[in-house]
């Protein structure tokens, strides 16, 4: 990682997360002759979602069928298995089981087994009482869907060989650097920052959290706006861990697929249970605690939140118990590991989802992307984007070749 930013650029991506990163290492390999750099206002790259996320590689069961997030989830995971075990990044092939732990719950098992089917899920099968207990013996439920190809990895392992990559290429990452403004001149993009002024032919902004407050310093239209949303994990005593051999999900609501406490065995080793799903006063609220009088105003003052909330008030109060009480969060996971205990666990780290909402109060489920004068905006990248995150670089330097031309 180098320091300085250059004062020009061929492209300048903005956001040294996994997706950033991504799309700086693809337009290198499209364009070796390119001056590329990545500037990341952290000290380091894969500091935010990146780098606190529940490492599952999705295979893509659950998304609308046609959808970006369909497609771009299945091609990514299959491209994430193979990067890792080419640069020998951590990742297993561990399976995921869903568990339906009531009647009530079947007939949406099914409407995500025919997703997956139509996603092109590689392996997924319906599996009865006794498959469960086999697949997962402390695990208990009416029925279950498995899918052998989710798995895990180390993503900011994954991130750092981006980096790698990126250096390789001739390409620059600048950490440290915050991007503030975004001015077009007459052929560049001035780019001011905390190091001085990048001039860059395009840019392409990658800022996860906060990636609405750069698209709309770009021209872009305010809607849809960035919520945060944090996600608290709690981890097994050791002695514990036994009672989870890989993945371990709830059926989810269809309407809020990302909520729902799971349990994943992590790469190291660790069984996390988790994550919650909070709205918070800060786009970095790792703590609890941590408010910013900016984030708080702009989530407050956007008409969508209080839609949202006039909505979804009644999973918000649930989302708050699973926050402030650890036995109710564990409650959560014992409907489908019964022997799990609030004793059984530690507390562990929070990430923050940047989530993007609608002005309408509708939170936006597929990926985003959008133009203005000479640069693309990732508007919404939650997850499965670090599994995707091959797959979205790819998409992205089509869209630039087609909005930019390929040697502009
Ligand atoms: C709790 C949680 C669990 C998740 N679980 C999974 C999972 O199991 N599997 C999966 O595939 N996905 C998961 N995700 C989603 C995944 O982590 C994200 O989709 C992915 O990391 C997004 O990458 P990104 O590069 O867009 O964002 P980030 O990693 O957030 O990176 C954005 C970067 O932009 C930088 N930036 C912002 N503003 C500026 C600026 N003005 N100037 C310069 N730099 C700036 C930030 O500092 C940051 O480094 C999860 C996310 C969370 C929060």
């Amino acid at each position: 990682m180098s320091s300085g930013a250059p004062q020009s650029a061929d492209i300048a991506v903005v956001g040294g997360g996994i997706v950033g990163l991504a799309v700086a290492r693809e337009l290198l390999a499209r364009r070796p002759s390119a001056t590329v750099c990545v500037l990341e206002r952290e000290p380091q790259i894969a500091t935010h979602q990146t780098g606190h996320n529940s490492g599952v590689i999705h295979a893509g069961v659950y998304y609308v069928p046609g959808s970006l997030k369909a497609r771009l989830c299945v091609e990514g995971a299959r491209e994430m298995y193979e990067y890792c075990e080419r640069r020998e990044v951590a990742s297993e092939h561990c399976g995921k089981l869903i568990v339906a732990t009531e009647n009530s719950e079947l007939e949406r098992l099914a409407e995500l087994e025919r997703r997956g089917l139509a996603n092109g899920v590689s392996g997924l099968r319906h599996v009865d009482q006794d498959e469960i207990r086999e697949l997962e013996p402390h695990a208990r439920g009416v029925a279950g869907l498995y899918s052998p190809s989710t798995g895990i990895a180390d993503f900011p392992a994954v991130a750092r060989a981006f980096a790698e990559d990126i250096a390789q290429a001739g390409g620059q990452i600048v950490t440290g650097c915050e991007v503030q403004g975004v001015s077009p001149t007459a052929r560049r993009l001035r780019l001011s920052h905390s190091e001085g002024v990048t001039e860059a032919g395009h840019a392409i902004f990658c800022a996860g959290g906060w990636a609405d407050r750069l698209a709309v310093a770009a021209g872009a239209d305010p809607d849809p706006r960035i919520v945060p949303f944090r996600g608290a994990y709690l981890r097994l005593l050791p002695e514990r861990r036994h009672l989870v051999r890989a993945l371990i999900y709830p059926v989810p609501d269809p309407a809020l697929p990302f909520l729902g406490v799971h349990l994943t065995r992590h790469i190291d080793g660790e069984v996390l249970i988790g994550p919650t799903a909070l709205m918070v006063g800060a786009r970095d609220a790792y703590r609890l605690s941590t408010v910013h009088r900016r984030d708080l105003l702009e989530t407050l003052a956007w008409p969508g939140t209080w839609r949202m909330l006039a909505r979804w008030w009644s999973t918000g109060i649930t989302e708050l118990r699973h926050a402030a009480l650890r036995s109710a969060f564990v409650e959560a996971a014992a409907r489908y590991v019964p022997e799990l205990q609030s004793t059984d666990v530690l507390g562990a780290f929070a990430g923050v989802r940047a989530q993007a909402l609608g002005r309408d109060g509708k939170l936006v489920d597929d990926f985003v992307f959008s133009h203005t004068d000479r640069a693309l905006h990732v508007r919404n990248a939650p997850s499965p984007a670090a599994t995707s995150s091959l797959a979205i670089a790819r998409h992205i330097a089509d869209e630039a070749e087609r909005a930019f031309g390929p040697n502009d």
